[in-house]
């Protein structure tokens, strides 16, 4: 199985442009493929063909948009070992995770393509005569720009949307992780999309969103990644008062009460807090521990993460691949640092293993002062901190202290304690006695600066509608 050769893909058909962007593989710090870099005429050329492939697309019947959708995501179910392969090359993550996310993308689609058919108006009474009918109709040409951490269920969720709902769509993908979105293309190109519905660009990030973003064309904007890059797309987006979903950072809280079962809780957020190396916005981080068990929680936690095989992804035994590029090497480092110096203590990890690959050791830092710039900033590694509190309200009361509200998680039999964190815990998605967020039935999204609006559920393809209200008065003969 080879990389992919990358191309853009606009207006249905693949191109090329004088310019690229190396993509490197994180294990071995080499060139696997160069993605091409959007010019100007490029991305005029994606704008104009998701005009002229919303004219089509949204006439189509949500059945037969339905059924493509569908058929293009039995092709990567079957090409999933290709993708996947491609995704632990260029990404680094375990080969049996890229390959989980790969089927979790075709979760996407199908549910989308099956709920898009029920996308139901309704009829209000009124006088007789007069009827009063809600439509909701595809809003429009969308531009979405997805991150790396997850080079296909990312742009899945987006695409799923905009095509099941009868929107067109210009997707740009992460440079450093272009494989799963070049795939997408890939399949609905063999499945005979329309022209124009569905276009993939890469190049600089900023050239392209600020070209995008202010066009007309441009109905709604997506967008995965960083708080502050989500608020300037905001901003653009704004000029025109064009719609934006944001599904931005987070730093996610797990309130670990005294009735728990101490070594499942432990062990279960060990892994899910390594899995993808941390690289997720509802990666379990901040840990709040009642006192009573405190000790015991940290000792095993720590004992998990120091045992977690990191390695190559293409490795059977690999649980953790390195970060997925340089900079969350220094990123991370300083974040240990910081807390280590304002006096938090380093129970594991805490450095980069080796000097050829981003690899970087699963970390636990205990008694983090409220000072320290991780109890702020969102880590997005393999980065965890345990802190003991005396009571459920004390936790809640942390939990809540930070700007973001994503995921968050707790563990207790106690219907009382969590009927509070319900109540109490500010965030979009809250896990209780489990660390899956979300499904693709299910909203997900954040409050604060996490962001606005959902993917995934009703609530997600809500956004890809206007409503449409028609009065109509009939003459009674
Ligand atoms: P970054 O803030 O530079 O970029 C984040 C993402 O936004 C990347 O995918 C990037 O390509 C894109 N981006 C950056 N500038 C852009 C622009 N002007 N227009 C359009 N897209 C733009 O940070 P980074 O170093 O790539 O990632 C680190 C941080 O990003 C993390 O700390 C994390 O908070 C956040 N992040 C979040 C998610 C998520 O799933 N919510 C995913 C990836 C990164």
């Amino acid at each position: 199985m080879s990389y992919p050769d990358l191309q853009l893909y606009i207006d249905g058909a693949w191109r090329t442009t004088g310019d690229s962007l190396p993509v490197v593989n994180p294990v071995t710090e080499e060139e696997v493929g160069r993605v091409p870099v959007a010019r100007t005429g490029d991305l005029d050329d994606a704008l104009a063909a998701a005009e002229r492939g919303f004219e089509v697309w949204s006439h189509t019947s949500p059945r037969e948009r339905a059924d493509m959708v569908r058929a293009a995501s039995d092709l990567m179910r079957q090409r999933q070992d290709e993708i996947a392969h491609a995704i632990t090359l260029e990404h680094g993550k375990p080969f049996q995770q890229a390959r989980l996310e790969v089927i979790r993308g075709c979760e996407f689609f199908e549910w989308d393509a099956g709920e898009a058919v029920r996308t139901y108006g309704r009829v209000i009474p009124s006088a007789p005569g007069v009827r009063y009918v809600v439509h909701h109709q595809p809003i429009g040409p969308v531009a979405a720009f997805s991150p790396w951490n997850f080079p296909m269920s990312q742009p899945a969720r987006k695409v799923a949307g905009a095509v099941a709902s009868g929107c067109s769509i210009i997707l740009k993908a992460a440079e450093e992780t272009p494989a799963g979105a070049l795939h997408i293309a890939k399949a609905f190109h063999d499945v005979g999309l329309p022209p124009g519905v569905l276009n993939v660009v890469f190049g600089v990030p900023a050239d392209i969103s600020s070209h995008l973003i202010p066009s007309q064309t441009v109905k709604l904007v997506a967008f995965t990644g960083s708080t502050a890059v989500g608020r300037h797309l905001t901003t653009m987006a704004s000029s025109h008062m064009t719609p934006v979903l944001m599904e931005l950072g987070g730093h996610a809280p797990v309130i670990v009460c005294e009735d728990t079962d101490v070594d499942e809780a432990a062990v279960s957020s060990a892994i899910r807090k390594t899995r993808n190396a941390g690289q997720v916005c509802t990666s379990p981080t901040r840990f709040f521990v009642h006192e009573q068990v405190y000790d015991h929680f940290l000792d095993v936690f720590t004992k998990r993460c120091a045992a977690t095989v990191v390695g190559d992804g293409m490795d059977e035994a690999t649980e953790m691949g390195p970060l997925a590029n340089e900079r969350r090497v220094p990123a991370l480092s300083g974040f240990v640092a910081d807390a280590v110096d304002a006096g938090a203590e380093l129970m594991t990890g805490g450095k980069r293993i080796g000097d050829t690959g981003f690899f970087f050791e699963p970390t636990v830092l205990a008694n983090v002062p409220d000072h320290a710039r991780v109890m702020q900033e969102e880590p997005f590694g393999p980065l965890a901190i345990v802190n003991p509190v005396s009571s459920l309200d004390e936790a809640i009361a942390c939990a809540n202290s930070v700007p973001y509200g994503l995921a968050a998680y707790g563990f207790t039999n106690r219907a009382d304690y969590a009927d509070r964190m319900v109540e109490k815990v500010e965030a979009g998605n809250l896990s209780i006695n489990t660390l899956e967020a979300s499904l693709p039935e299910t909203p997900f999204g954040g409050v604060k600066s996490s962001g606005y609006g959902r993917e995934g559920g009703t609530e997600g393809l809500n956004h890809y509608t206007v409503v449409k209200n028609v009065s109509h008065a009939m003459k009674i003969v």
